[in-house]
């Protein structure tokens, strides 16, 4: 018995030591804990007043011992703004029992400053399971904190600056827009009156050369589309002969200002008919050629196209721009299509430019199937070569173009060009049509040849003569041949460069057939030959594709409401010129109290203007109109080219849209929307 009681004591007692040491080890790791932990951790009563605060707590709250802070609440600690909204979680706890997990907190201090932490804090609860406080856990966060505000704030001025880049583009293309309408307009207007050739090819000049302006300009606005994968190509079938000539005609002038020779050559495999987006295959070649006379002060400037493949209805191209110009240094030439990147930057101030040019070359011919390089030497010059997918397209008009042709077959050409790229171009040309061709590179050796052949009773029946020639130049070689009796029979053409026309007295005096400026188009060459030979069955008419109806069938009574003195100048000339009666209004609110009467059959509707705008001209004369009944078609002639301002006319109210600058055959059909009869007037 005695045994078994001291055996139970014992080992009630080693029960209760046993105990007791769980108990010191609980304590002892909840101390560890407490102690060494880097989160704050707080216990609170029912009050949300501290019972106790971990060591790193007490760092955070600036106290020398945990125990400080016990009986003190976060009012003590913090500003109002954080100890109020810290209350109110508590006490939610306390009430529902239900902890909150991991929300952020903004710590507002006396002192102004602010912390943020990571905070989890649950119901403290006693051994029943009552509620009797809460507890938690937080962690500083303020770091990163700062840097996502650091972030978002450098995001917000970015997408600040990105409208204003974007608002910017807009404003400029509207202000480069207004006088190009006006360039255009007046070049159109001047090409369907009665000029002389010379006349007529200047005007032509600046038609196209504006054109090409254009289509510049439309293409930085389309720049940020670009970038955002938004351009679609716009596949069409075009001439690939016709549509290089005239581009390269336009930006002859440029060149020729420079005294540079600019050539091109479109190998014979070349298909006259392909299918593709010829405005973005013209933006890509105007941007290398307009770069490569821009790059070079002396010699010239070559565009090639040869075929570098072909597979079924398909053909590859390959085009290569060559210049003799300043060249691009080794470490630079891999740059040069980045955006904004230019090789050298202090070309800029010389050259200009925005360093955009080839990084959009390189999307679109990126877009197109292909892909685009470059070769330079620094002093010698630069070659960019890009190639390009196209669908092979139908030529009805190639047989009789081919039929013309044949009358030049076998015909002796004798060509003088003191520059070997444009002998050699032209030799090919005219070769192909079957002709007999001689170059030669001096008005000298031009004589000698032609003594010779005449001598051999082959005389050469045409001379293609550049004008501008070292020693001896092109018009000084006409008169010499002009002065001997041999060569009466030989026709002469001269190529010039623009600006060297001289007066139609000397053309007639040396009986010159024909002037045409360099680069020389194959069809315009063609067309000149053919006719100076005597060839042609019925003289050719340039420009028919431009002729637009003279007199309309029926007389519109137009409002125009357009505050630019010139493009009010340039809407009336082209208006009367086809029988309409304008009325000219110089703001919304004329236009809103004269499109009050009956008087008018139509608006044409700036949309910038002061006063009162075009858009809000348009709504009131709609609002006006849901009393009377009426429907007065406006039409919104507007420099803005940015997407949804078309969206933005319609809605309101305006019933159609021509951009400016307004192309005349755009301002005529769109008219002939509204009034069909206009339409069935004879072409001229
Ligand atoms: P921009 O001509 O408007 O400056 P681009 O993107 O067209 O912009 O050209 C970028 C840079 O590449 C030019 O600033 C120039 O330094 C260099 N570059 C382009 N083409 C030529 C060239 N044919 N000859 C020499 N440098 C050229």
């Amino acid at each position: 018995m005695f045994r078994f009681l001291a055996r139970l004591f014992g080992a009630t007692s080693e029960a209760a030591r046993r105990r007791d040491e769980e108990a010191l080890l609980e304590a002892n790791l909840l101390d560890a804990l407490m102690e060494h932990i880097p989160d704050n951790i707080y216990f609170k009563g029912k009050d949300s007043r501290f019972i106790r605060i971990n060591r790193a707590a007490a760092k955070w709250y600036d106290l020398e011992d945990p125990a400080e802070v016990i009986g003190k609440d976060d009012f003590d600690l913090f500003t109002r703004e954080h100890a109020a909204a810290a209350f109110e979680d508590e006490q939610r706890i306390i009430e529902s029992g239900e902890p909150i997990w991991h929300i952020e907190e903004k710590e507002t201090w006396p002192d102004g400053r602010i912390t943020w932490v990571d905070t989890s804090k649950l119901p403290l609860k006693d051994r029943k399971g009552n509620v009797i406080g809460t507890f938690g856990i937080s962690r500083d966060i303020t770091d990163r904190k700062r840097i996502e505000e650091r972030l978002r704030a450098a995001k917000e001025i970015a997408e600040a600056a990105s409208k204003a880049k974007s608002d910017f583009v807009a404003n400029m293309s509207h202000e480069i827009r207004t006088p190009m309408n006006a360039i255009i307009g007046m070049a159109e207007l001047m090409l369907d009156t009665d000029l002389p050739p010379t006349l007529r090819d200047y005007a032509e000049t600046i038609l196209e050369a504006g054109e090409s302006l254009l289509t510049l300009i439309n293409d930085i606005l389309d720049f940020a589309k670009i970038e955002s994968g938004k351009v679609e190509l716009a596949p069409v079938s075009f001439d690939v002969r016709e549509g290089i000539g005239s581009m390269m005609k336009a930006l002859a002038v440029r060149a020729h200002h420079k005294g540079l020779e600019l050539a091109y050559e479109i190998a014979s495999e070349v298909p006259q008919v392909l299918v593709g987006d010829f405005c973005r295959l013209r933006q890509v070649l105007v941007n290398l050629v307009g770069n490569a006379i821009k790059f070079t002060e002396d010699g010239e400037v070559v565009l090639e196209v040869r075929v570098a493949s072909t597979a079924n209805d398909a053909v590859k191209l390959e085009f290569r721009v060559q210049d003799t110009g300043i060249g691009i240094p080794p470490d630079k030439v891999r740059h040069v299509f980045e955006e904004f990147e230019q090789a050298d930057k202090s070309t800029t101030r010389r050259y200009g430019g925005t360093g955009l040019g080839l990084t959009i070359a390189q999307r679109l011919v990126e877009m197109m199937g292909g892909s685009i390089g470059v070769e330079s030497v620094v002093g010698k010059g630069s070659v960019f070569q890009f190639t390009v997918g196209f669908g092979v397209g139908h030529d009805d008009a190639l047989a009789s173009a081919e039929g013309e042709r044949g009358h030049l077959q076998g015909t002796r050409v004798l060509v003088v060009d003191d520059n070997a790229t444009n002998r050699r171009i032209l030799a090919e040309m005219l070769g192909n049509w079957g002709m007999l061709v001689t170059t030669v590179s001096s008005a000298d050796s031009a004589l000698d040849a032609m003594a010779a052949s005449h001598e051999q009773s082959t005389p050469y029946s045409l001379v293609l003569s550049d004008v501008h020639m070292p020693d001896i130049d092109g018009y000084s070689l006409a008169a010499s041949i002009r002065a001997d009796s041999r060569f009466d029979a030989a026709v002469i053409i001269m190529l010039t460069s623009g600006g060297m026309q001289p007066d139609a007295d000397i053309l007639a005096d040396l009986r010159i057939a024909a002037q045409l400026t360099k680069p020389v188009k194959q069809s315009d060459l063609q067309t000149a030959i053919i006719t100076a030979l005597g060839l042609a069955d019925q003289p050719h008419c340039g420009n028919a594709s431009r002729s637009l109806p003279a007199l309309t069938k029926r007389s519109l009574r137009i409002l125009l409401a357009e505050d630019s003195i010139v493009n009010q100048k340039l809407a009336v000339g082209l208006l009367t010129k086809w029988g309409h009666h304008v009325h000219v209004v110089c703001n919304g609110e004329e236009a809103v109290a004269a499109g009050d009467s009956d008087e008018h059959d139509v608006v044409l509707m700036d949309v910038e203007m002061p006063v009162m705008d075009g858009l809000q001209a348009t709504r009131a004369i709609r609002l006006r109109e849901q009393t009377t009944g009426r429907h007065l078609p406006i039409i919104a002639m507007t420099a803005h080219a940015m997407t949804g301002d078309r969206e933005k006319c319609a809605a309101a109210g305006m019933d159609g849209y021509v951009s400016k600058p307004m192309r005349q055959h755009e301002l005529y059909q769109t008219l002939a929307m509204f009034f069909p009869d206009l339409s069935e007037v004879a072409c001229h």
